[in-house]
Order: C-alpha cells, then structure tokens, then sequence
C-alpha cells in the first residue's frame, strides 16, 4: 500500500524528471484526462499542432490546436486522437506521426511518439513532441549530395562534391584539396566551386588562412567576420566572405591529406549541421583521394625505374612521340637522343657487388642530371643503359658538347663508401630528321650508334648515319647465323701452302678457317673470326680448327711421306689464357698421332703485349712440349729489337703489307731487308706473307728470306684442291 504522502512524492518526482527532457511531453490517463505536462511543453515558443495553454486536468483534447488552417494539420490531429483512443483500449501500444508546420523561414518538422505505460494497473499515454528540422535538413541535404556523388569517382567525385555541397547547403563557395609536399605548407584545389561555377584549381599556402587549423586536424567553424579574422587572407575579400566551415580528410590511419570547406557571404551561425555533413562527406572524400594516390603511384610506378625514379622506357618513348609530333608540325623544333651505356659496369657489378651497383647508378643518374636543363629529359632503360632527349636544338654539336661534357664528368671517380670506383660511358647520338618517323626507331638509331662508338674503343660518342645502320643490322644478322655455324658444320678449314724459297719446296701450310653460308657464300675470317672472340665462341671454334688442321697434316704427311710438313694454325688470346690449355693441345696431339714439332702456333704481339706473365708461362710450356711459335703480321705491332730478343719464338711472319710493296722502289725494300737482318741474328726464321709476283720473290729471295706464302704459289685452298695441287707441284 502507498501512502498518499508517497504518491505525491512519485508525482512531483516524476515531473521533475519530465522537465528535464527538452522534449515537450504530456501524459493522459485511461479516462483520458491530462495528469501530467512537462515545462518544454508549456514554454516551448516553436509554432506546431501542440497547444501549450492545455492543462493539467482537461481532456486529452485540448492537447491539440483546434484552429488550425490546412486539411493536413487536421487529418493529423485526427489520427493522434484515434490513436490515443486505441492504446487507452489497450488496441496499440505506440504510434508516431511527422509532420511540417509554418511556413517560410518558419517553417519546422516535427515528430510525436505516443507510448503506452503502465502506471498501477491502469494504462497511461505518454505523448512526446520533438523538433526534428535539422534532423530532417540534414537528411535532404545528406540524400542529395549522397545522390549526387553516388556515381562519382576520383576527380569527378571530387568536382560533383563541391558543387553538390553548395547546393544542399546553400553556401557560395566550396573547395577540396589535398596536401602538397614541400617545405612551405600548401595545398592545391582538386576542386573547386566558385558562386556559379567551377573556378579553375589552384594552389596557395596555408599561413594566415583558416586552412591551416584545419589541415592541422582541427575542424573549424567561423560563422561571421571572417574578413576580419583573417585580414592576410586575400581571397576572402575577392570572395566577399562572411563566414566558412571547413574539415580535414583523414585517411585511415589518421594522417591528413587535405581538406574540405564550404565559404559563404551570409553567416553561418549555428555551423553544427554543416560540420557534420562536412565530416561524413570528408571520409568520402579522403578514402577517394587515397585511392587517387594509389592508382597515380600505379600509373608513376609503371613510368619510372624504381631505383633511379627515372623516366623508364615506356615513358621516355612517349615524351619521344611527343618531340616527335612537334617536329614534323615545324622543322625547326629540332631534338636529339642520347644513347648511353655503361663501359665497365658489369665489372664494378660483378666484384663490388649489386648494392654497390645500385648506388653507382643512382649516383651517375644524378652526376649526368646535373648538366641537364629542365626541359631534357633523361631515362633509364635498363640495366647500364640510359637515354637523353634534348629539346630544341640548333644544331647538332649541342648534342655532341653535351656527349663530351658527360663523358668528360663520368671519368672523375665515384666515392661509393670506401670504394673509388673509375667509370666510363660510350654515347650514340640520333639527331631529328625528315625520315626518323617513330620514336622506337630514333632511338633504335641512338644505340646504333652507341654499339659503333663501344666498337670503336669505348669511352666516346658517335653519330648515327644510314650506313651506320645497314652495316650494324648485317652484323647482328651474321651474329645471329654464326651462333649455328659450327654445329651444322658451316666452318671449313682451307690450306695455304708455305713455300721454302730456296728451293720451291713445300715446307708446310697455313690452315685458314673459311665460313660456308648457307646464303652469303663463303665469308672470311675477318669478317666473323671477330665475332666469335666477342662471343666467346672462338674457343671452341679454336679447338676444332687445331684437332682437325693437325688430323690433315698427319694425313698428308703419311700420303705424301713427308713428316717434315708443319701446319700454321692462327691463335687467339682467349684460347691462349684458357685453363688446361698446354693439356688440351697435348691431347689433340695423342689423338691425332702429330709430332708437337709439326704444329706452328701463330700469335700476334698484341697477345704478347696484353697478358704478360701469365701468356708468357704458356708459351714456355709450348715451347717446352716442341710447338713451334710464331710471330704473326710482324711490323705492324709495336716490338722493339730488344723486346723480340726476350719472346720465346722460332719465326717472324713479315706482314703481306710490305711484301706487297717489294717491286716499288721505296723505303719498304729497307724494311723487309732490316727485318731479315734482325731476324738473322735472333736466330730466328723468317716467314713472308702475301707474295704475289715474281719480283716479290726474286725480292725476298735476294734478301735471303727463308719461307713464303702466296697467291703466287696458292691461294687457301680446300684439302682436295690442295692435294690436286701438292700433286702438280714438285717437291
Ligand atoms: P693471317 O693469319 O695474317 O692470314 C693470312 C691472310 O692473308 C689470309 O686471309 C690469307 O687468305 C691472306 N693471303 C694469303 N696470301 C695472300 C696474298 O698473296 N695476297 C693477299 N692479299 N692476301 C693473301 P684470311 O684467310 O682472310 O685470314 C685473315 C685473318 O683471319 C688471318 O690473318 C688470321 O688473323 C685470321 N684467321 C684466319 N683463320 C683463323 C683461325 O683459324 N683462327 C684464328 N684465330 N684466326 C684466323
Ligand atoms: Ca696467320
Ligand atoms: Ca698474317
């Protein structure tokens, strides 16, 4: 049982609590009377369908205004009174009703709940009332932006955002931006929307501007004077500025990439649903501006070599294209490329190792930057090599003083930590012209020229000319068949007799390696010999030729009983300097059954010259075994009397360029005399190559020259000719 002192209590109790509610409530009773209303209820000075004379003790009823105008207000009340009449009857337990009411700038929604409660055993209503106007600003302001931008990505999001947001918000202007990097605080525009229009994009530094609290992390709202506040801030005066609303984008892990504001010239008093339409539509933005970065760092990423940040050679061919283009529009915006590849890298790159490799590129990619304007363009394709496009020549040595000057920095030495590291660059250079009709072929035409300038002793440029082009493409494709001419035995080994001159007896012969082309016919050694010690493919060529020159000498030793024949086989430094050599000759010689003192190895004085001790130990292991060695193309090296005397040879071979030169009454008959002589007192023998007329002959024999070879003899012939030949000559 409660006492009616309780009872009071709980009354007073319970609108105590109600008038803390901002909400207007009321409360009816099962007969329907009025027991309770709160203070909201009766000082609330919104104009809306509630009466704030009912009281405490009326009807239900007089809840209502019963004045009012329009049929909707009516229906409303209507349907409240139904209601209220249903849950006393215990036939609902709530209902809730929105409605507008005013109009104008008076205009408000407002919701009510009714709720049943059970208050001792007789069902009460609680009627509530709430002003949801903003609720429902925001939700349209929300929807129509949301609406707006639903289809957007990347920039047209941003575009559709600025412009969606003036809209719903009835501000002037509205902007995104996103953070610049850089010393100096700034952001640019990605859009930006300017009274009727989308104003151009733009960059401007944060000091002085409210912007700057908000890429600070600071939401910020100034709803008037903002002229005043921030005199420095000339754009507001251009805008005519009243007040502004702004918020910063934040990515996920709460870094700040720009920000979005809204500037008005009325006053924004009350900015609280502006700030939070700004803060959902921020989150939007920021993760749209994150995925923006993504794919430009994708698109950056596929453009630039990644150790370097250079240009790669997907875009330089384009900014190629583009020079190009402009070009062929006026023939006076002349451009080059430069081809540049490495003289030594893999070397540094093999002993250094790559991290080293890597710093040396970065490194060089920043020393030739350094004598680049702007406006040049320098990437790197790959590997050792880089390119260069210069704008706007006048002519062609801005190219080449341009190749000189790098080549010329590219010398000093490079401190990579403790290692000084010496570099070199080779440099082809393409120049524009009416005929270079795509970027792939200028700067295919660029490494054309690189390759000749590498072929022609490193370290230097060269220009591209179309002879340029037709001799390397021959070579590369003669590169492309030697690779198969050995295995389908394409090489074949032709013999050039050597002659005793003294008696026109056949002392022995030359094996010449000759390549049958399936196409081109029969090419000569100088022609692809040079090939296959680039490749590396002479070695192996190199062993076949000696096993197979010294199975025919044996062969014709036995035919023609003579086992004083020797074979003169042509060796070249890279088989000299391979491991196991002395054995692999030895063995050769098992096979074959050749004595080692019939086989005459001919080196020249450059592979004397190059490799010093350890050619030298080779020789004397040769020499040891019983091979003979000689000089070959003797006089046009370099080797002094006295540095002869210390090689270990047996015979000069005198080049066929002074031979040639015999039968001319000149200086070169002094030569050849002053070789024999030398020779002579070296105990060495003496070999003349290239002897085709009889006064050559009589020549070298009056000097007492030993042996010869010669057209006039024979020129390098197969082995049946040869023996065809051995057979009509009289031995
Ligand atoms: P080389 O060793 O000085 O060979 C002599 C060259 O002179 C040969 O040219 C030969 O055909 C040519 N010759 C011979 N008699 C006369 C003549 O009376 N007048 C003229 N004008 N030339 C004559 P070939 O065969 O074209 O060889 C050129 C070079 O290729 C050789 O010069 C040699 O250095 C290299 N070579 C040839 N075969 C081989 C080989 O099997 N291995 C290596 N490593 N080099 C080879
Ligand atoms: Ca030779
Ligand atoms: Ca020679």
């Amino acid at each position: 049982m409660r006492s009616p002192n309780q009872f009071q209590f709980d009354l007073k109790l319970s609108q105590a609590v109600l008038n803390t509610f901002s909400t207007q409530i009321a409360i009816v009773d099962r007969t329907g009377y009025i027991t309770a209303i709160n203070q909201p209820w009766k000082t609330n000075r919104e104009l809306s369908l509630l009466n704030r004379d009912a009281v405490v003790g009326d009807s239900y009823f007089s809840l209502w205004l019963k004045n009012v105008a329009k049929d909707s207000d009516r229906s409303c009340i209507n349907s409240l009174d139904r209601a209220i009449a249903e849950i006393l009857n215990r036939q609902r337990n709530d209902f809730k009703l929105e409605y507008v009411y005013g109009n104008g700038s008076n205009k408000n929604w407002f919701s009510i709940h009714l709720e049943k409660f059970q208050d001792a055993d007789s069902p009460k209503v609680m009627i509530a009332q709430t002003k949801i106007t903003e609720y429902k600003q925001m939700e349209s302001c929300l929807r129509s932006i949301a609406e707006g931008t639903a289809a957007a990505t990347g920039n047209e999001f941003f575009y559709s955002l600025v412009y969606h947001l003036t809209r719903a918000l009835g501000v002037n202007y509205a902007l995104v931006t996103e953070c610049l990097r850089g010393d100096i605080p700034m952001v640019r525009t990605l859009a930006f929307w300017c009274k009727d229009d989308f104003g151009q994009n733009y960059e401007y530094k944060l000091a002085h501007t409210p912007c700057q609290r908000v890429i600070n992390g600071l939401p910020c709202h100034y709803p008037r004077n903002i002229q005043k506040i921030f005199p420095q801030d000339a754009d507001f005066a251009k805008f005519n500025a009243e007040s502004y609303v702004g918020v910063p984008l934040l990515n996920s892990s709460g870094q700040v990439l720009g920000h979005l504001a809204i500037i008005s010239e009325n006053p924004i008093e009350d900015g609280s649903l502006e700030l939070a339409i700004l803060k959902i539509f921020a989150s939007r933005a920021a993760a749209e501006l994150e995925r923006k970065r993504v794919e430009e760092q994708l698109i950056h990423d596929a453009l630039h070599d990644s150790l370097t940040g250079l240009p790669n050679r997907s875009l330089f061919s384009d900014h190629l294209t583009h020079a190009l283009k402009k070009y062929r529009r006026n023939s006076n915006d002349k451009f080059a490329v430069l081809f540049l590849d490495l003289d030594r890298f893999k070397v540094i790159n093999d002993s250094l190792g790559h991290t080293f490799g890597d710093l040396l590129l970065v490194t060089i990619s920043q020393r030739i930057q350094a004598y680049l304007r702007e406006s040049d363009i320098l990437a790197r394709l790959g590997g050792d090599e880089f390119a260069i496009l210069i704008d706007d020549i006048e002519c062609i040595s801005n190219a080449t003083r341009l190749a000189e000057r790098i080549q010329a920095s590219l010398k000093l030495p490079f401190c990579l930590g403790t290692h000084e590291v010496f570099t070199s660059v080779s440099i082809g250079i393409a120049i524009s012209d009416s005929s270079s009709d795509s970027a792939e072929k200028l700067l295919r035409n660029a490494d054309i020229a690189m390759y000749k300038a590498k072929a022609l002793g490193k370290t230097r440029y060269e220009l591209f000319n179309d002879t340029l082009h037709v001799q390397v493409v021959n070579r590369l494709q003669l590169e492309t068949d030697f690779r198969r001419a050995l295995d389908r035995g394409e090489i074949k080994l032709y013999y050039q007799p050597i002659i005793s001159l003294s008696d026109n007896k056949v002392k022995g012969f030359e094996a010449l390696a000759r390549w049958q082309h399936p196409q081109k016919g029969l090419v000569c050694p100088g022609d692809f010999i040079p090939l296959a010690e680039e490749t590396g493919a002479i070695v192996t060529l190199g062993w076949w030729i000696l096993q197979e020159a010294c199975y025919q000498l044996r062969e014709w030793q036995v035919s023609f009983n003579n086992p004083a024949l020797t074979m003169g086989v042509n060796f070249s430094q890279k088989q000299l300097s391979q491991p196991f050599m002395t054995e692999s000759l030895v063995q050769i010689l098992e096979t074959t059954g050749l004595a080692a003192d019939s086989l005459r190895l001919e080196i020249t004085e450059s592979m004397l010259m190059d490799n010093t001790e350890a050619t030298m130990k080779t020789l004397e292991q040769l020499r040891a075994l019983g091979v003979q060695l000689d000089l070959d193309d003797f006089g046009t090296g370099y080797s002094s009397l006295s540095y002869l005397r210390s090689l270990p040879i047996d015979a000069l071979k005198i080049d066929r360029s002074f031979v040639q030169n015999l039968d001319r009454k000149d200086k070169n008959n002094k030569i050849v005399e002053a070789i024999v002589m030398m020779a002579k007192s070296l105990g060495l023998k003496v070999i003349a190559e290239g002897i085709e007329t009889e006064k050559q002959l009589a020549a070298l024999r009056g000097l007492q020259c030993v042996y010869g070879q010669g057209y006039l003899f024979s020129c390098p012939l197969h082995h049946q000719s040869l023996k065809l030949w051995l057979d009509r000559w009289n031995y």
